[in-house]
């Protein structure tokens, strides 16, 4: 989120008062800027030593560094980090979502990942998303503002699980900086009401967002002071009783409330089915502890994330095939292009093989295996396109014919553009690749009432009708199944300690936003923040975009004359990321423009020594 005015331009405070004192803060000005904590100056790129923090915004980012100063490790920081975006960011990421956390234990030299994705309730059925009265798909947004969309909630248990695993704060203590935020306020930027203005329907529909995000009927206006205090309270209470407040308490109750009894503002004009989560699906949730996944491309050691994130495998498979491919800077168009071409072929995998490994046989091993990614690259041309959608491969162990492949006519893959990426590191070499969120941004469109937060819409992941064709569809929903995910949390080791920590938002953008920055990066000589400014291009096999930016450039226009055909976005991404020297120095880097740019800091600024 972008931190467009500073603290000293707060000149446009309204007297407003949403429920409770939530939402814009009065009775004046001058109340209002004592309270408010001053927005800290946000640059793109900071280095130094004694650990660093990238978000996608100032205070989540201060917040970070602020524990690292008091002592703390780098997964104390990720959690107060990813709680105070739950304030700032609350349309992207908050305690009503999921996530996926990568850890590199500096002691142990072995990386580590949480899967803290929501689960469907046991009622769900593979027609979750299927209208009873005409057996077609529900349209989108039927689909997501509703009940029905809400996965139970894992980013709790997440920072539970990390903190007691491997954090040295409590969650009360990780929590405070983020309360503070909440209940002192923050300053609006052009993000936050741009977000509230894009949901602005949606959130007049009911009565607990509308009071919450659109007092006196409006978005908060950019420079504005925001105030949450209901969301405070809530931090507070998950600070004394831990996370069975939600999964086995009152918090809990509230979300279950609202799920089957969504609060319908009188004269809404929508249908707004509810969904079917007990507290029975609350209690049952676990964060997972998973192995993450893990490739060599060029001698470097590739971690991202296991199913149900098809981040690691996608990333993996696609880093793979370039192996095989063999790409170099001195041709970056071949580059590009085989970039492009090994990503549709990835995603072509990811759409046949991928779901939730505890409901779905993932062939995760031979997905990543270099042997079936040289069946997949000898697919690629370099003088021609490959026509789209290209058909999966057969990951099989038998690698001898090229170019071997499934008959599927894959269909298009809905995925928004939302979620938030937090990148942090300490002194002792502890490294967090953590990717949060609340799915579309704004989520299903309700704050649980009194409680400050949205919920999540994270079921619409799933295939809401099966998309393989005659093949079965990995991704259908199912009872306490986890929808796939795209995120790509990603931390790259050289000789065993981290070189690179990195991850974005951006539906199944984020896969390729990972990619092609990896690909900057580590063949086409560009540094981190080189490598997540270049413009973007994303091929997902059915579909291939990239931002004006790619396609006027020489490459872009180069890759247009040999047959790719873009069509044109605006942003894709909103990357953060660390790149790691010797002797302790950090570089730690967000985007510079995309989203409004974000934030980095690091604990002691200072040139590599
Ligand atoms: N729900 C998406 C996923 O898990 C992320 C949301 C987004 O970035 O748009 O892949």
């Amino acid at each position: 989120m972008r931190r467009t005015v500073a603290v000293t331009a707060v000149a446009v405070l309204v007297c407003a008062g949403g429920a409770g004192g939530a939402g814009l803060v009065g009775p004046s000005a001058q109340a209002a800027e004592r309270t408010a904590r001053p927005a800290p100056a946000k640059q793109a790129v900071a280095s130094g030593y004694g650990g660093g923090v990238a978000t996608v915004d100032a205070d989540a980012t201060r917040a970070g560094i602020d524990v690292l100063r008091h002592g703390g490790n780098a997964v104390d920081a990720a959690v107060a980090a990813a709680a105070t975006l739950g304030v700032t960011e609350p349309f992207s990421a908050g305690i009503g979502g999921g996530g996926f956390l990568v850890y590199y234990d500096a002691r142990g030299r072995k990386v580590h990942s949480i899967d803290g994705r929501e689960t469907a309730p046991a009622s769900a059925t593979d027609k979750l998303f299927v209208d009873p009265a005409t057996g077609n798909e529900l349209p989108f947004e039927a689909a997501r503002v509703s009940g029905l969309s809400v996965g139970v909630p894992g980013t709790p248990a997440t920072w539970e699980r990390a903190l007691d695993r491997w954090g040295t704060y409590s969650l009360r203590e990780a929590l405070a900086p983020a309360t503070k935020v909440a209940s002192k306020g923050f300053v609006v930027d052009d993000t936050f009401r741009t977000q509230v203005d894009d949901n602005r329907k949606i959130f007049g529909d009911f009565t607990t967002s509308r009071d919450l995000y659109l007092p006196g009927g409006a978005p908060p206006r950019v420079g504005t002071v925001f105030r949450n205090p209901d969301l405070a309270k809530t931090y507070q209470l998950l600070g004394r009783q831990g996370t069975k407040a939600l999964y086995d308490g009152a918090l809990g109750a509230d979300v279950v409330h609202t799920v089957q009894h969504p609060p319908l503002a009188p004269g809404a004009d929508r249908e707004v089915r509810p969904g079917g989560m007990t507290t029975g699906d609350l209690a049952a949730y676990r964060a997972l502890m998973r192995a993450p996944t893990k490739v060599t491309y060029h001698g470097l050691d590739v971690y991202g994330m296991a199913p149900p994130s098809s981040g690691g495998s996608t990333v993996g498979e696609a880093l793979n095939i370039l192996e095989a491919k063999g790409i170099t800077k001195r041709d970056q168009v071949a580059a590009l292009h085989s970039y492009l071409e090994a990503s549709a072929l990835a995603f072509a995998d990811r759409n046949r093989y991928v779901g939730d490994p505890s409901q779905v046989d993932v062939p995760l091993r031979e997905l990543l295996s270099q042997g079936f990614a040289g069946e997949r690259a000898c697919e690629i041309r370099s003088d021609s396109v490959l026509a789209k959608p290209v058909a999966p491969g057969v990951p099989d162990g038998d690698y001898s014919r090229c170019g071997e492949h499934a008959s599927v006519a894959p269909t298009e893959q809905r995925e928004g553009p939302s979620t938030t990426h937090v990148t942090t590191s300490d002194r002792w070499g502890n490294v967090v690749a953590y990717t949060l969120t609340i799915e579309q941004t704004g989520g299903n469109g309700m704050v649980v009432p009194g409680r400050g937060f949205l919920l999540n819409n994270e079921l619409t992941d799933f295939s809401f009708t099966p998309t393989q064709g005659t093949a079965p569809d990995p991704n259908l929903p199912a009872p306490g199944k986890r929808p796939r995910s795209s995120i790509s949390p990603t931390i790259v080791l050289a000789d065993g300690r981290p070189l690179l920590a990195l991850g974005s938002p951006g539906g199944a953008t984020i896969i390729t936003t990972v990619l092609q920055t990896l690909v900057n990066r580590l063949d086409l000589g560009m540094s981190l923040p080189q490598a997540i400014a270049a413009p973007r291009a994303s091929s997902r096999n059915t579909a291939l975009e990239a931002e004006p930016a790619f396609r006027t450039s020489p490459a872009g226009r180069a890759l247009a004359a040999r047959g790719f055909s873009f069509t044109s976005v605006p942003e894709i991404g909103a990357e953060t990321g660390i790149e790691f020297g010797r002797g302790g120095f950090v570089l730690a880097a967000a985007e510079p423009t995309r989203r409004g740019g974000g934030s980095a800091m690091v604990v002691h600024p200072r040139p590599e020594r």
